[in-house]
């Protein structure tokens, strides 16, 4: 090919222009976030330093977002869903607004428990939701499952959110996977039968009520119990330095465990470097950074764990492939309903 100067002058002025230009110059994938910006944003700023694609990140609640991602339908400008618990994941894939994707090595990257099995959303990260003790309080030793709480042992002496939370709702479906609706149903009743106080207020201030002594037992998602045990506010640390991690069913099928993850939306334009995107999040660093800064586990095995994590041990995870509490969901929820869990 020849280049005349003509040619050769505005391949030099593009190659100037580049370093302004490459941001957009790769193309731009749009993330709808239910993380805060500061726990997501650096990373995705890392993958723009990286590929020359630009992240455009809109933050807000999880279910909000979603919302609107069924509003905005197919004119929907978002590439990318980042939300938490399979169960949302789950409402967001049965609504319409996420479409499969195979990654590349997926079965190598990701274990199967923590995906979607069609591949409409995959796991970022790891949380569980152990049971929380007051140490001067109970013995561990009396310690054993989620069953073992609607013992007439603990009554009054446990704190739990509210049955509208999908934390709650998750950790039910689990046990009707287990169990059977039958018996987590009674097992319900019991459990309401135990509150220390009518459920109120989110998983810190169950923590927080432990540790005041209004009850001996808190259920909290694992990050939540690692943010204020590492908080600046010596109140919360003070707290949260009350309690101790129990990890219960580890005869059994493990401990409750639960995803934030990511799906691809149906409206996707930028197909493709959106699942760049997912990739990047799954690689050493990513997942090292994003389950750190967010206080939770990583999804890939081989990926080690924050030094507050570590200090909990190891423990039996429920491998219950996580798109089974999005199928149970409405199942939990009237159970619990009927339970009279408010
Ligand atoms: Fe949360």
């Amino acid at each position: 090919m020849h280049f005349g100067p003509l040619t050769l002058r505005l391949l030099l002025i593009s190659s100037l222009c580049l370093p302004q230009l490459g941001l957009t110059a790769e193309g731009e994938v749009n993330v709808y976030s239910a993380r805060k910006e500061k726990l997501i944003k650096p990373l995705l700023d890392r993958f723009t330093e990286e590929t020359g694609i630009q992240v455009n990140l809109v933050t807000g609640k999880a279910d909000a977002l979603l919302k609107r991602l069924q509003s905005e339908g197919r004119n929907s400008p978002a590439d990318l869903l980042i939300t938490t618990d399979a169960g949302r994941l789950h409402r967001a894939k049965i609504s319409g607004v996420t479409q499969a994707i195979q990654l590349p090595g997926q079965n190598k990257v990701i274990p199967e428990s923590y995906r979607d099995p069609e591949g409409h959303w995959y796991g970022l990260s790891l949380r569980a939701r152990p049971i929380l003790y007051v140490q001067d309080k109970v013995d561990p030793a009396k310690l054993s499952t989620y069953e073992a709480l609607a013992d007439r042992a603990w009554r009054k002496r446990i704190c739990i959110r509210s049955s509208d939370n999908i934390y709650n709702q998750s950790l039910v479906a689990s046990m009707i996977a287990a169990d059977g609706s039958e018996r987590v149903e009674s097992w319900a009743r019991g459990l309401v039968g135990n509150f220390a106080r009518p459920p109120r207020g989110g998983d810190r201030d169950q923590i927080k009520a432990a540790a005041a002594g209004i009850c001996d037992i808190a259920i909290a998602n694992t990050y939540y119990f690692a943010a204020m045990l590492d908080s600046k506010d010596q109140a919360q640390k003070a707290a949260a330095g009350k309690l101790r991690v129990f990890w219960p069913n580890q005869q059994g099928r493990g401990t409750h465990v639960n995803v934030s993850g990511v799906a691809v939306t149906g409206s996707a334009r930028n197909r493709e470097k959106a699942v760049r995107l997912i990739l990047f999040l799954l690689n050493d660093d990513s997942q090292q950074w994003y389950a750190d800064i967010n206080g939770e586990y990583p999804v890939r095995p081989d990926v080690p764990v924050s030094p507050t994590l570590e200090k909990w041990g190891t423990f039996k995870m429920d491998t219950l492939n996580l798109s089974r509490l999005g199928e149970l969901n409405p199942d939990a929820v009237r159970l619990m309903d009927r339970a009279g869990w408010k």
